[in-house]
């Protein structure tokens, strides 16, 4: 794998600083987006960050240059961009490095359906960059910018519509991050009648509040203010709005794949369908489809594969074990502000405990580990699927998972550092641990070809 010299697609969009996404970059990748989708608008949008209006303005460039009308709906969460684009029937690029820190810079581009690019259809718009193929408007053919700043009340009406019962009696403390939940999330909480306390809900490119990443060591305000305050629940997003992470009423953090765990018992009592995720998810998910009498599918890792599965029909949900999860009624992208308020929702209704309900969840003991590979990690794990693809305990298509009756492994190398990880999850930790040494074994098998 030899670097192309410029930010090229990865497993959703395009990341790095300002230095390597340059505006003179964004202009000419933009424009190569214009010429690939062929469409006449695009939306764009952009988090809270401080290189925001500057990457937007790269970004209005290069699709007038690319002959596409830009439409700027100013800060929004990322499943916002994702309904409205699916609703319009229009593309769209979010501005936005998700959970990383402040400095990063990413776009994000969705189809006319809202659908991810993932890196293989990004390599389609790379060949027109590369190749310097993209359309250039003349003078007297530019399109003109449109600004929308109150499409964010067409995303708030779905969330609310998604919400069939009041959720009064509930008291649920809402850690923003100060990125782009605090916009909306909030506020509609309130209108649906819980009460709500904010934390971080301002705008603030530089995260004064926490990391945006929203991990336990990240959310100790939010774990200290739901047991203070004692609050039925706590929610925390990620900087662009597209996962979350939860606190119980006795102020335990749950991890994201309990949230998405929790998130699917509740879509599978609503609606008929199995359950798309990626190789790397915990069996509770496997567990939590069986209870329905649904199967899971698995896809390779990284959001975009989630939902161009799910395009395919026949699904419930989809989602990532960090707390992703997708609602295909409203879009078809994660949402962690809907998945916040439908878990809320279900709080209300049944008047359980938020607790009770993760106590109730099957438990599982997960051991990860990583070793040192230069690059010839991809060819060793170019050799185990070879070898383990026939195999009907195995799933080859993202790195090398082997399912046992009492659980499984997988080994992946990492596309930017020099590792090969391998994780195993069972009922205990020994089994884990043993799981992953079955992986190593076999890794030190294929290590020579
Ligand atoms: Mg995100």
């Amino acid at each position: 794998m030899s670097a192309p010299g410029y930010p090229a697609f990865g497993t959703n969009g395009i990341r790095s600083t300002l230095d390597g996404i340059t505006p003179d970059f964004i202009v000419k990748i933009c424009a190569s987006f214009a010429t690939w989708s062929s469409a006449k608008q695009v939306l764009v949008a952009r988090d809270t960050r401080t290189t925001g209006e500057l990457v937007e303005g790269a970004v209005a460039s290069g699709l007038l240059w690319g002959g596409a009308q830009p439409v700027l709906l100013g800060v929004l969460p990322t499943p916002a961009v994702e309904y409205l684009s699916k609703k319009r029937g229009v593309p769209s690029i979010i501005i936005t490095s998700s959970h990383n820190p402040p400095e990063w810079v990413a776009l994000k581009f969705n189809d006319e359906k809202g659908v991810a690019l993932t890196k293989e259809r990004g390599r389609e718009i790379e060949n027109i960059y590369e190749s310097r193929a993209w359309k250039t408007s003349t003078w007297d053919r530019i399109p003109k910018i449109i600004r929308d700043e109150l499409a964010i009340n067409e995303y708030k009406q779905v969330l609310k519509k998604e919400c069939k019962n009041a959720l009064k009696e509930i008291k649920v403390i809402i850690d923003c991050g100060n990125g782009t939940a605090g916009k909306i999330a909030p506020y509609v909480f309130k209108e649906l009648g819980a009460k709500v306390i904010t934390l971080n809900a301002q705008e603030d490119g530089f995260f004064p509040g926490r990391n945006s990443e929203p991990t336990e060591q990240n959310v100790g305000d939010l774990i200290g203010a739901v047991k203070t305050m004692k609050a039925d629940l706590g929610i925390a997003y990620d900087g662009d709005g597209d996962r979350l992470a939860l606190v119980d009423d006795k102020g335990n953090y749950v991890l994201g794949d309990k949230v998405f765990a929790i998130a699917v018992d509740i879509i599978l009592n609503e609606m008929e369908g199995d359950v798309v995720t990626t190789v790397a998810t915990s069996n509770i998910i496997r567990d939590i489809a069986a209870k329905h009498g649904r199967k899971v599918k698995y896809v390779k890792v990284g959001a975009p594969y989630i939902a161009e599965e799910m395009e395919k029909g026949g699904y419930a949900t989809g989602g990532e074990e960090v707390g992703g999860i997708i609602w295909p009624n409203a879009h078809p992208g994660k949402d962690g502000i809907l998945s916040s308020i439908k878990i809320t929702e279900y709080l209300a209704s049944t008047g359980k405990k938020l607790s009770e309900i993760v106590d109730a969840l099957p438990k599982y003991e997960n051991v990860k580990i990583k070793i040192p590979f230069g690059n010839e990690r991809f060819g060793l794990i170019r050799r185990m699927q070879e070898e383990f693809k026939e195999r009907e305990d195995a799933i080859t298509i993202d790195g090398v998972r082997i399912d046992f009756e009492d659980g499984w492994c997988i080994a992946r190398a990492s596309g930017t550092e020099n590792y090969v990880r391998v994780f195993g999850e069972a009922k205990t930790k020994e089994r884990a641990e043993q799981l992953v040494n079955f992986m190593k074994d076999e890794i030190e098998k294929y290590k020579l070809g």
